[in-house]
C-alpha cells in the first residue's frame, strides 16, 4: 500500500518497511508494532494513515508513527476494508466486524458489531483466500463459498430485506391468497399456523416481530434466525391484519412493517345475528311453553268449571223436564174431567128445562169449553218447548192422509172463526196427492198455530187457508200452506221478532188477547227440523200472510181432487152417538173416579154396557167374569200400571182390542202403545167423537145401530 510516493510493505514475521524513493526502512516492535507477522496494511487516505493488521492487534501508522487500537477483540482478524461511511470492516476467522473508523481512533471504548454464521454469514471467512472490495461490494472469500456484503450500503439496505407470509396453515390445510390477496380462512379451522419468509442479503440478523394488529400481545418478536411461526387456536372470525415487521436487531429501529389481511370467516353460530336468532327462539319458545302451560291450566280449569256448569244445568234441566212432565200430567187431569163433565153438559137432554135456562147453561158450558182448550194448548205449547230445550224433539214420520188432515185442522178452526164472525175460507189445491208419508202431527201443530193466530189477531175480515201444491217429482213433493188475514198486522221491524220465544209484538194492541209468545218459536224449531220454510209478510194494520213450505214423501200420487169440508156443527142439546149399540160392552180402567166418569159419560148415549174397573188387578177379575168388546186401559195407575196390566191381559187374551188412555204426551205417540200390546191410544182430553169412531171399528155390525144423520 502506499500514500504519496511512499509504499507500505508487509512481512510475515519481521514487521514492515516503508519504501520511500527506492529506500526502505523497517519499522519493528520497536516502533510501536505489536507484532511481527504483518496480515494486512491498507492505506486511509481520508484519514492520511495507514491500518495495519497484525497476527494479534488492529494497529494505525499515521506521520510515521504506529498506534494500536485498544478494546477490540482479538480473533484471527486478518483484514480491513472501509466503506463511504467511515465504517471499518475487519475480517477474522470467526467472523466480520464492523466499527466506526474514528470512532477507532478517537475514543478508548466504541461500538461494533459482529456478523457471523447466526446473522447471516453464509460462510466464514478465512485468512488463506484473498477478499476483494470491488466497487461497494465486498467479496468474502469463505471456507465454503463467498460472501458478498454491499458495505456502503449495508445500513441503508435493510429495507431490501424481503418479508412475506410463506405459509398459512389451517388444520394441515395450507391457505392460498385470494384474488384479492386475502387470506380467508375456513370457518372451522381451530389451529393456525403462520409463517414468515424472510429474505435476507445483508449479512445482517434484523429482529422480526410477527402480530395480528389489535392483538400484539400474542404476537412474536425474534431475530430472523430463531423465528418461528405465529400460531393461534380458536381465531375469533374477523378481519385481520398481519404485520411482520423488520427491526434493528441492536437498537429496534424498525425498517419495514408489512401488513397482509387475513379474514376468518365466521362458523354460523359466531354470527350475532343467529345468536340474536337463537336468543329471540328461545326467548319464543319459552314463552310459548308459558303460554301453553297458562293457558292448558286456565282452559283446563274453565273446562272443569264448564264441565260442573253444564251438569249442574243438565241435572236443572231434567228437573225442570221431570217437573213439566208431571205438571201437564197433574193438569191435564183435571181438564180432562172439567171437558169431559162440560161435554156431558151439553150433551144432556133438555127436553123438560125451560128454553131460555138451557140456553144459559150452554153459553157457560161453551164458555168453560173454550177456557179449558186454551189452558190445554197452553200445556202443550209449554211441553213443547221445553221438550225443544232440552233436545227431546225427533221427527215422528208415518203415512197419513192429506185431505183427512186438512179436514181436521179447518174443523178446529171454523168453529173459532165462526164464533168471531169471521168469514174462513180454505182453498186446497186439486192436484195435490192423497198419500204421504212425514210427521204430520208437526206439520199440524204448525198449522193451527197459524190458523188460530189468525183468528186471534183479526178481528173482523176473513182468514184464508191456501195449501198448494209447489213441485213434485216420483217420490216427494213440496207442499206450501199459506194463512192469510185481515188482521191487525206486524210492523215491519217485529217481523223478525214474532219467531222468537216469548216475544209479543204491539202489546197495547194486543192486550186483551191472549198467548205466551210461544207458538211461533215452536213453528221455527219444527220448521227447521223438517227442513222446511216459515216466512211471514204482513202490512201493519191491514193483515198478515204467513206461509209454510215443506217436502213431504208421496205413499199414494193420487190427486185428492175436490176438497170437500166436514162442517163441525157447534151442537147443543140432547147430543147423537154415532151409533147405537145396547149389547156392546166397554171396560174402563182407572185410578182416578172423575176420569172413569168423563169416559162413561162421553159413551153413555150409545147404550153400551160400561163397566169400570179402579186397578189393573181389578180390571183382569173383570175381564174373566164377563166379556168386553173394547177395553179402554189408562197409562198412569197407583200400584200396577197400564202397562203391566197389558202384558197379563195379553198372556190371556192375544186379540182383545185395549186402547191406552194417556195424559202424559211425553211418553211417546202411537208407536210406543203398539210396541206395547196395545191396539191404540187416546190422550187426554179424549175427543168423543173419536172415541165413538173407533170403538165402533171393533164391534160386530150385528149388535151394532149406525145412527145416520
Ligand atoms: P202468542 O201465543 O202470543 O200468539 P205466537 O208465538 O204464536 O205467540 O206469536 C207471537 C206474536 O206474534 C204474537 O204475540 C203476536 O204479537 C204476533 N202475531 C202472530 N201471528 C199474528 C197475526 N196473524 N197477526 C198479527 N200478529 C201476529
Amino acid at each position: 500500500e502506499g500514500l504519496d510516493g511512499e509504499i507500505m510493505v508487509g512481512t510475515d514475521g519481521g514487521g514492515m518497511y516503508r519504501v520511500v524513493d527506492g529506500k526502505a526502512e523497517r519499522i519493528t516492535r520497536d516502533d510501536g508494532l505489536t507484532s511481527d507477522v504483518i496480515l494486512r496494511i491498507k492505506k486511509d487516505e481520508k484519514r492520511d494513515l495507514y491500518w495495519i493488521i497484525t497476527s494479534n492487534s488492529i494497529q494505525y501508522m499515521k506521520d510515521g508513527v504506529v498506534y494500536e487500537i485498544k478494546n477490540f477483540p482479538y480473533s484471527n482478524n486478518f483484514d480491513i476494508y472501509l466503506d463511504v461511511d467511515d465504517n471499518a470492516w475487519i475480517l477474522s476467522s470467526n467472523g466480520i466486524y464492523c466499527a466506526n473508523a474514528d470512532d477507532m481512533i478517537q475514543k478508548e471504548t466504541f461500538e461494533y458489531r459482529f456478523y457471523n454464521g447466526d446473522t447471516g454469514l453464509t460462510s466464514v471467512p478465512t485468512g488463506n483466500s484473498f477478499s476483494e472490495l470491488d466497487g461497494g461490494n465486498l467479496y468474502i472469500a469463505g471456507r465454503s463459498g463467498v460472501n458478498k456484503v454491499d458495505i456502503n450500503n449495508f445500513f441503508h439496505q435493510s429495507g431490501r430485506i424481503r418479508v412475506a407470509v410463506k405459509s398459512i396453515v389451517a388444520d394441515d390445510q395450507e391457505i392460498k391468497q385470494d384474488e384479492n390477496g386475502v387470506y380467508v380462512i375456513p370457518p372451522t379451522s381451530g389451529r393456525i399456523q403462520i409463517n414468515a419468509s424472510i429474505v435476507n442479503y445483508n449479512l445482517s440478523n434484523p429482529l422480526i416481530h410477527m402480530y395480528l394488529e389489535g392483538d400484539e400481545a400474542s404476537g412474536i418478536t425474534a431475530n430472523q434466525s430463531d423465528i418461528s411461526s405465529l400460531e393461534y387456536t380458536g381465531l375469533k372470525y374477523g378481519n385481520y391484519k398481519l404485520h411482520i415487521q423488520v427491526l434493528d436487531e441492536s437498537n429496534g429501529t424498525l425498517y419495514q412493517d408489512e401488513v397482509f389481511v387475513i379474514n376468518k370467516q365466521p362458523k354460523l353460530t359466531e354470527l350475532m345475528v343467529f345468536r340474536v336468532l337463537i336468543v329471540a327462539l328461545i326467548a319464543i319458545l319459552v314463552g310459548l311453553l308459558v303460554w301453553r302451560i297458562m293457558t292448558g291450566t286456565i282452559i283446563r280449569k274453565q273446562y272443569r268449571e264448564i264441565q260442573a256448569a253444564k251438569a249442574e244445568v243438565e241435572k236443572a234441566n231434567s228437573v225442570k223436564s221431570r217437573f213439566l212432565a208431571n205438571m201437564s200430567h197433574e193438569i191435564r187431569t183435571p181438564i180432562n174431567t172439567i171437558m169431559g163433565m162440560d161435554e156431558m153438559m151439553i150433551r144432556e137432554d133438555a127436553s123438560n128445562v125451560p128454553t131460555s135456562y138451557h140456553r144459559a147453561l150452554m153459553s157457560y158450558a161453551a164458555g168453560i169449553k173454550s177456557a179449558s182448550e186454551s189452558l190445554l194448548n197452553l200445556i202443550d205449547d209449554v211441553l213443547d218447548m221445553s221438550r225443544i230445550e232440552s233436545g227431546k224433539i225427533h221427527l215422528v214420520e208415518k203415512e197419513y192422509n192429506l185431505e183427512e188432515e186438512i179436514r181436521n185442522m179447518t174443523r178446529m178452526v171454523r168453529t173459532k172463526s165462526d164464533q168471531k164472525g169471521l168469514l174462513f175460507n180454505v182453498d186446497v189445491d186439486d192436484r195435490l196427492p192423497r198419500g204421504l208419508c212425514g210427521d204430520i202431527g208437526k206439520i199440524k201443530q204448525i198449522n193451527l198455530n197459524l190458523l188460530s193466530n189468525a183468528v186471534k189477531y183479526t178481528k173482523k175480515g176473513s182468514v184464508t187457508f191456501k195449501v198448494t201444491l209447489e213441485e213434485m217429482d216420483e217420490d216427494g213433493c213440496i207442499i206450501k200452506f199459506a194463512v192469510q188475514d185481515t188482521g191487525i198486522g206486524i210492523k215491519k221491524e217485529d217481523i223478525s221478532k214474532v219467531f222468537e220465544a216469548f216475544e209479543r209484538v204491539d202489546e197495547e194492541e194486543n192486550s186483551g188477547i191472549q198467548g205466551a209468545g210461544l207458538g211461533l218459536d215452536i213453528s221455527r224449531q219444527f220448521t227447521k227440523l223438517m227442513k222446511g220454510d216459515l216466512k211471514c209478510t204482513s202490512v201493519y194494520g191491514e193483515g198478515s200472510e204467513f206461509t209454510f213450505v215443506v217436502y213431504q214423501k208421496i205413499v199414494d200420487a193420487t190427486p185428492i181432487g175436490r176438497f170437500v169440508e166436514q162442517r163441525d156443527e157447534y151442537k147443543t142439546g140432547s147430543y147423537k152417538p154415532q151409533f147405537i149399540a145396547p149389547d156392546g160392552a166397554v171396560l174402563v180402567v182407572d185410578d182416578n173416579s172423575m176420569n172413569l166418569a168423563v169416559i162413561k159419560g162421553l159413551l153413555t148415549s150409545t147404550k153400551m154396557f160400561i163397566s169400570t174397573a179402579r186397578s189393573g188387578e181389578e180390571c183382569l177379575d173383570k175381564l174373566k167374569s164377563s166379556n168386553f168388546n173394547v177395553v179402554l186401559l189408562d197409562h198412569f195407575m197407583e200400584g200396577m200400571d197400564g202397562l203391566e196390566t197389558m202384558v197379563k191381559i195379553r198372556e190371556i187374551y192375544p186379540d182383545l182390542p185395549v186402547f191406552a188412555i194417556t195424559a202424559n204426551t211425553e211418553a211417546g205417540g202411537e208407536d210406543f202403545y203398539l210396541s206395547k200390546g196395545f191396539t191404540g191410544y187416546f190422550a187426554k182430553p179424549i175427543d168423543g167423537q173419536l172415541l165413538e169412531k173407533t170403538i165402533r171399528k171393533y164391534l160386530p155390525d150385528d149388535i151394532v145401530e149406525d145412527m145416520v144423520e
